[in-house]
């Protein structure tokens, strides 16, 4: 099995029970996960952006304007913390205390740079926006070069991960179990709802694939 930890910066501490490190759990949350947060030291100041992402192999990938403070910093070199968060379910205890939620999520170590070479900087969009919505980039006119010199993006090598998930009910202390107080976990979901066309949108254009009824 391939691993991604752990290493000094992303062994679990706090109930351990609960890490993972191989390779397909971390990079599953990566790849399900709608966006992220990167963290980084600006000036002394740590700064937590939340932002989307794509995946090519262990290089993360992310995007945005050529002079955002986010990009700077991510590309600066110097080390970033990525964090993926799905959340699975509330988990409702009788007590407060016993109160939790179910979730997968991943914590990522690295560094970025900036990808300057066009060829790269489409695969890296297109990991983006296929991640956004699968199979979206073969759907849309793909960036022109006045657009693609717009953008910057920043690759990030996976240096080493963790995963950490929760499932199962809530766990109550024995005297509470009698209490008349539902307990239980309230599962979570996120899904399309209904489209939403533009109002400028040529009737009859198909919808996208991954919003089609199956
Ligand atoms: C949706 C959600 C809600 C949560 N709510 C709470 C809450 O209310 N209170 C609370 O104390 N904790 C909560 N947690 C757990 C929290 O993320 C931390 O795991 C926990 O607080 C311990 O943090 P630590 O820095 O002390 O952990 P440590 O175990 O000391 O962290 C060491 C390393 O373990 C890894 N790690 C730690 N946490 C995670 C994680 N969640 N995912 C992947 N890798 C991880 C990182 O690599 C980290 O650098 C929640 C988690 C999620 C996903």
């Amino acid at each position: 099995m391939s691993v991604m930890g752990p290493g000094d910066r992303s062994r679990v501490a706090r109930l351990p029970g609960r890490a993972a490190y191989d390779r397909e759990t971390i990079c599953a949350i990566i790849d399900e996960a709608p966006l992220c947060h990167v963290g980084f030291v600006d000036h002394g100041q740590p700064t937590v952006i939340p932002t989307l992402h794509g995946r090519l192999g262990d290089t993360l990938v992310i995007h945005g304007a050529q002079r955002s403070r986010l990009i700077e910093r991510a590309a600066s070199g110097e080390p970033v913390c990525l964090t993926f968060t799905l959340l699975d379910g509330l988990v409702l205890a009788r007590s407060a205390f016993h109160h939790s939620v179910n979730y997968r999520s991943a914590v990522v170590f690295g560094a970025g740079w900036r990808v300057k070479e066009d060829e790269e900087k489409l695969a890296a969009l297109e990991a983006i926006t296929d991640r956004l919505m699968p199979g979206r980039w073969a759907e849309v006119r793909p960036p022109n070069p006045r657009e693609l010199a717009a953008t910057a993006v920043v690759a990030i090598r996976i240096e080493e991960a963790s995963a950490k998930l929760r499932t199962g009910p809530p766990v109550d202390d024995p005297a509470d179990l009698a209490l008349p107080i539902w307990a239980g976990v309230a599962p979570l979901t996120t899904q399309f709802a209904t489209p939403e066309p533009a109002e400028d949108l040529t009737p009859g254009t198909p919808l996208p694939r991954a919003l089609r009824p199956r």
